[in-house]
């Protein structure tokens, strides 16, 4: 019975590990490449990464949209650095 509680309990970490990766982006919202950490766009204080330069003029004209669509795949979008820290 114990080892029975410690597999479950092992499984639940792991889950819990599964669970916490899932909500990085790791993929673009406009082609659904890898994402390229040196591209991406900030808007509504969120910092979407893309896979390549062609998707950045896309994703500027309608961030709002692709944001939506990242969210609601579970993906916790990176805060963008308020301009203020930028300037340092
Ligand atoms: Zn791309």
């Amino acid at each position: 019975m114990k080892k029975l509680i410690t597999i479950v309990a092992m499984v639940l970490a792991v889950c819990r590990i599964n669970a916490a990766e899932s909500q990085k982006q790791t993929v673009c919202p406009v082609m659904g490449g890898k994402i390229n950490t040196n591209l991406f766009v900030d808007a509504e204080g969120k910092r979407i990464y893309v896979c390549c330069p062609d998707c950045l003029p896309e994703l500027k004209q309608n961030p709002a949209k692709y944001i939506r669509k990242l969210e609601q795949q579970g993906v916790k979008l990176d805060a963008a650095p308020k301009p203020a820290d930028a300037k340092k």
